[in-house]
């Protein structure tokens, strides 16, 4: 999504391809913020921004920013060619699709994981469940810092590969087919339009009350 916002200048520290066409990019934090909100991004001051989570915690002294490179893209090709001391623009953070100590599933699909990543690194972990969705085993970016801590509650869904760890079908797949999702739970959806719509809907159709859904779309 394309924004215009007021924006100030940064240098990367550092950037990581992490799995193919995948990066984090890290920068030193300017600014308070709540673990699940975004800040737009842009190659220079009058570019119009683009949205991204923020996927490190309230606390860390680095920003880390999860992405894809869209190749038709005008961002995100340029941008994963930074290297350390290179400068972009970057806004005050904001939204409120904000995470919480109460009960949880944290549903993501690609590089929707990044704001309960950052949940995550905020201490919010606690009574929550993970489902990340992703075609490749190479999609479930920061599962070293989830598996440990969440087991059985992080659950993988692969839809293009096998794996014996791993839920072979979509999250939507794994919804409808799951017995019980307890109806006072708060159900927090993150990623492509796709996924976030088709999710809610079976949600809503097996009970979840409306308002225990909360939904930020990657568009
Ligand atoms: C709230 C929010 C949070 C987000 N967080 C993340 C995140 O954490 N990580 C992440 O990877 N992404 C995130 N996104 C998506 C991100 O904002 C960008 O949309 C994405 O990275 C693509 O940016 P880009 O500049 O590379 O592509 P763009 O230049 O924006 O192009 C995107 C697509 O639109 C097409 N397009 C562009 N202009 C036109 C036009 N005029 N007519 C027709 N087609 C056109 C392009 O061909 C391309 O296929 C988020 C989006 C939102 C709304």
């Amino acid at each position: 999504m394309k924004t215009k916002l007021s924006l100030s200048k940064i240098k990367v520290i550092r950037q990581r391809e992490i799995s193919r066409g995948v990066f984090i990019l890290s920068f030193i934090r300017p600014w308070d913020f709540t673990a699940g909100q975004v800040v737009g991004l842009a190659g220079s001051e009058n570019d119009e921004a683009r949205l991204y989570s923020i996927a490190s915690g309230e606390l860390d002294e680095e920003v880390d920013i999860l992405y894809n490179i869209n190749p038709d893209g005008k961002l995100t090709p340029w941008m994963s060619q930074l290297n350390t001391a290179d400068t972009l623009w970057v806004s005050e953070p904001f939204g409120s699709f904000c995470g919480s100590g109460e009960p949880a599933w944290w549903i993501a699909s690609g590089t929707g994981i990044a704001p309960f990543a950052s949940m995550f690194r905020t201490g919010l972990h606690k009574n929550k469940k993970i489902l990340h969705g992703g075609r490749d085993l190479e999609s479930f970016y920061f599962h070293e810092l989830f598996e440990p801590e969440l087991k059985e509650n992080y659950i993988r869904c692969c839809s293009r590969e096998y794996s014996p760890d791993v839920y072979h079908g979509r999250i939507t797949q794994y919804l409808k087919e799951h017995p019980a999702l307890p109806t006072n739970e708060k159900y927090y959806l993150c990623g492509s339009a796709e996924m976030v719509v088709d999710a809610r809907d079976i949600l809503i159709e097996k009970g979840i009350p409306f308002d225990n859904i909360i939904s930020e779309i990657y568009f």
